[in-house]
């Protein structure tokens, strides 16, 4: 399917231009399109034919660049979101509503955590967390009749665990349910869940695939790959007729390769809105087009940092997997081979007032709520993005008082090992 090498898919994956046709992907910056016809219209509508009509739900920009971080994950089919978050709840919601239950690593994004556990919850839809740490049967003893999906992170922000892929898609499929990756920190380039196991990966395409801090943005990729029919029980959203569109069934007319990206599109996008703008897709592309060089350089900057920060007197314990003395060290040799991500979190001695005055006096490194991108950046999660949680949640979720979250980014690696020890001293 993917003739091409990944290096070889961030530049010209998705979109291919025909004769005379424009080399950059063009910007569509159109909410809707003409037709000759009302009937052909109308094919359209009844999910009949493929084509635009209206850039809430589809839009030529928007999919071209879906297409390209389709090729990236070597999923079936693949949507863009406006941002990370409404990615993360469409690929939920679009299988678990009212009553429901999902397993979910407890070690996930601030926000994530806050989706599932307030406001899904208000919704009908509960969530028992489970440490990614724990055994297949501390896993399996999670499970309900009403799970619907498995859900995890790659390497998880800000905790920075590795996900035992495989592990999860075990307990997944041992249960007729999918397994859902945010492979946002990892990105297609240094793992790819589909390979292991995952089903469907969602992204925050607003971290390294931007790389810029110029575009929010969100993905879901489908690997095509669970068969929603023979678990049609669970999945009734799929398995039987949608009276919106006829009493069309997605599982039957669009297959296990495109009925969970088209039920996506087609109910959630149309119904909540959350589409990415063209310009937006736009500066994605053009941040895609470098993502493989840029990770390699991210990984490097971060471990040389990681070594400097373990071998500083300051600085009381250093967490990134490349590591020997990591936790994480042999999932991450296994799961990410070519390196891990640029994060690296860390606690300075004299626990949170050490950390904020560290923070205070970085001058090249800048205190943003932000990571993953091209311009090294740090926040204090404790007193941030987790700052609803409270301790015991923290504990869970891996984020201690101390703890600094550091995002390394593409700057000479001796002035960020410069800033950091004038900034410790
Ligand atoms: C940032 C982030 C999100 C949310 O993405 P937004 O684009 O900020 O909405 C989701 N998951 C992970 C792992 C993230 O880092």
């Amino acid at each position: 399917m993917n003739p091409y090498q990944i290096e070889t898919r961030c530049l010209q994956g998705g979109y291919v231009p025909g004769n005379g046709e424009p080399r950059a992907v063009p910007i569509i910056q159109s909410t809707t399109f003409r037709y000759d016809s009302s009937e052909s219209l109308g094919r359209l509508f009844d999910l009949e034919e493929n084509g635009y009509f209206y850039s809430r739900l589809q839009n030529p920009t928007c999919d071209n660049v879906a297409a390209k971080i389709c090729a990236l994950e070597g999923g079936t089919a693949a949507m863009l979101t406006s941002s990370g978050m409404s990615a993360v709840f469409f690929s939920v919601f679009n299988i678990a509503t009212c009553g429901d239950h999902v397993v979910c690593s407890s070690t996930i994004y601030g926000g994530s955590f806050n989706l599932f556990a307030v406001t899904m919850k208000k919704m009908g839809v509960e969530f028992t967390f489970v440490h990614p740490d724990c055994t297949e049967e501390e896993l399996n003893a999670a499970f309900r009749p009403n799970t619907k999906a498995v859900y995890g992170e790659t390497i998880a922000n800000p905790a920075l665990t590795v996900l035992d892929i495989e592990k999860f898609a075990r307990a997944a499929h041992g249960h007729g349910v999918p397994l859902i990756v945010d492979n946002t920190f990892a990105t297609p380039i240094n793992c790819q869940p589909l390979r292991w196991g995952a089903d469907i990966v969602v992204h925050s395409t607003t971290k390294y695939m931007d790389g810029h801090a110029s575009a929010l943005g969100g993905c879901i990729v489908d690997g095509g790959n669970f068969d929603w029919m023979a678990h049609a029980d669970k999945f009734p959203g799929l398995c039987t007729p949608d009276e919106s569109y006829h009493g069309l069934v997605y599982a039957e007319k669009f297959g296990k390769e495109g009925a969970y990206i088209t039920k996506a599109t087609v109910q959630l996008m149309r119904d909540l809105g959350a589409c990415q703008s063209p310009q937006s897709a736009y500066l994605l592309n053009v941040g895609l087009e470098s993502l493989h060089v840029r990770m390699e350089r991210h990984c490097q900057n971060a471990q040389a940092i990681a070594e400097f920060l373990q071998n500083h007197p300051q600085i009381e314990w250093v967490n990134y997997s490349g590591l020997p003395d990591n936790k994480y060290y042999d999932l991450a040799k296994k799961y990410l081979p070519k390196g891990s991500c640029g994060v690296i979190s860390f606690g300075v001695k004299g626990g949170r007032a050490a950390a904020e005055g560290f923070m205070d006096r970085l001058k090249l490194i800048t205190i943003a709520t932000h990571v993953a991108d091209a311009r090294s950046c740090c926040i204090h999660p404790a007193s941030t993005t987790h700052r609803q949680m409270n301790d015991a949640e923290l504990v869970a979720a891996g984020v201690s008082p101390e703890l600094v979250r550091l995002s390394v980014g593409l700057e000479n690696v001796q002035d960020l090992m410069d800033d950091i020890a004038q900034a410790l001293a």
